[in-house]
């Protein structure tokens, strides 16, 4: 008789897990507020008083600048918008190359592109899977204007990376978006580079459903982010601003409502990330145990923020390769309630690299004639094998998983760590 789920065993787990809901009373009566006010949203977007947003807006991003204790917090209406603000405030010029890694959410590598920038993809660290300092330094050129870093899975990025920038004159965008609370050398992630970034995404720490915010301590950046937020073509006269660069300015504003409820979520975040920490430790306690896994690797002087649980396996340990194994864990397992749809939260390989997408294999981003890339006289080289550590990371040795978020009871937790002891148990049911 087959033991195993995937083979027509029992599963170990026959139930739904709890759903993540960090909403609550204290967002609803914020947004109860907005609502008696009549004001969903009070930006002008011309030189006024109100280009600034309204009252809910701005309060938000006095407690987020407090919180992260930055000079400036800027809220926009997604991090993807606030990673093309960034890349426009940097004055970033067409046909400038800006490093990115390939293992991350696709906009952090395409944000480039919207100012017709060259992103040019670096390897990432087999361990920590942010952005390699070696592998950047190779890829700088008289080209390179910053680099997009990423605190992937909630780790900040290796802060050597900030020398590296001095060197050579370069910026640092900091995608914070799965790095709230984070730590390094006791400095906030997202607060590391010269403009950082967060999501309050729904699928984020915090969220407001749809949100970003960016943060810095450079007054000129902050005015140019305040204006590609807010049609920045009408309000330069007007402001009397010398600089045009960039300041095509775009809506990306955020609403009074969406602000209300980010300010509520801010006030959780530590409570939040700490409930996650205490799972993430109760599982690795049990998990460490088991040969073929390695747990995530916390940089030294780092404090991670785990907005997922990402773990390496060891093919040659068990025989059985990493999708497989995964599979077998999966058909022991339930999805999280409210998020039925996404199946269960265990994945092989986060998201694939990013330069295997159509967009750079075939060149084709504005027009249809390779426009950045043929204005170009420089060759870009998007093939795959250029990053094989991130492709090692991806077909074989990394998997990631969700069941770590606060609302997890112990008795939730054990049942996850017993899908994997199950598997590793009765690893010769799946061996070929
Ligand atoms: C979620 C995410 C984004 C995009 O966030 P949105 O707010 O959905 O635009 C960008 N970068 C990373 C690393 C992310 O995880």
């Amino acid at each position: 008789m087959p033991k195993l789920a995937i083979n027509g065993g029992n599963k170990v787990r026959s139930t739904k897990f709890p759903a993540y809901k960090p909403i609550g009373k204290e967002e609803f009566d914020r947004v109860r507020e907005v609502f008696e006010s009549n004001i969903f949203s009070r930006f002008l977007g011309c030189w006024h008083e109100d280009f600034f947003g309204g009252p809910q807006v701005r309060e938000m991003e006095k407690a987020w600048a407090e919180f992260f204790g930055t000079k400036h917090a800027i809220s926009v209406n997604s991090a993807t918008s606030a990673l093309y603000c960034a890349v426009g405030a940097i004055d970033t010029e067409p046909l400038d190359e800006i490093i990115v890694s390939p293992y991350t959410m696709s906009a952090s590598a395409v944000a480039p592109l919207i100012y017709n920038a060259i992103p040019v993809f670096a390897e990432v660290e087999p361990d920590c899977f942010c952005l390699d300092v070696k592998s950047i330094e190779e890829k700088i050129t008289d080209k390179t204007r910053a680099i997009i870093v990423v605190d992937i899975f909630g780790q900040p990025y290796n802060p050597q990376i900030n020398d590296l920038a001095q060197k050579y004159n370069i910026k640092i965008i900091e995608d914070c978006a799965q790095a709230p609370y984070a730590k390094q050398d006791g400095k906030f992630a997202g607060t590391i580079g010269d403009i950082g970034l967060y999501s309050l995404n729904y699928h984020k720490h915090i969220h407001s459903g749809e949100g970003g915010v960016l943060v810095t301590n450079d007054d000129e950046l902050a005015n140019k982010l305040r204006l590609i937020r807010n049609h920045a073509e009408s309000v330069v006269e007007a402001k009397s601003e010398t600089d045009f660069v960039n300041m095509i300015g775009f809506n990306y504003r955020m609403t009074e409502i969406e602000a209300a409820i980010a300010h509520e979520q801010l006030k959780k975040l530590p409570e939040l990330i700490n409930e996650r920490r205490k799972n993430v430790n109760y599982l690795e306690n049990e998990l460490s145990k088991i040969p073929c896994l390695t747990m995530p690797k916390v940089r030294q002087g780092a404090e991670h923020a785990y907005y997922v649980h990402s773990i390496l396996f060891d093919e040659k340990v068990v025989g059985v390769h990493r999708n497989k194994f995964i599979d077998a864990v999966k058909a022991e397992l339930m999805p999280i309630e409210l998020r039925e749809t996404e199946g269960i939260k265990v994945s092989g390989g986060y998201c694939r690299p990013l330069y295997l997408l159509p967009m750079f294999q075939q060149k084709i981003a504005y027009g249809k004639n390779s426009y950045p890339w043929s204005a170009s006289d420089r060759k870009y080289d998007y093939s795959k094998g250029i990053c094989p550590v991130v492709e090692d990371l991806y077909y074989n040795k990394l998997f990631i998983h969700e069941y770590i978020r606060p609302g997890m009871k112990k008795s939730d937790l054990d049942d996850v760590i017993a899908a994997f002891t199950k598997v590793w148990e009765n690893k010769d049911e799946i061996r070929d």
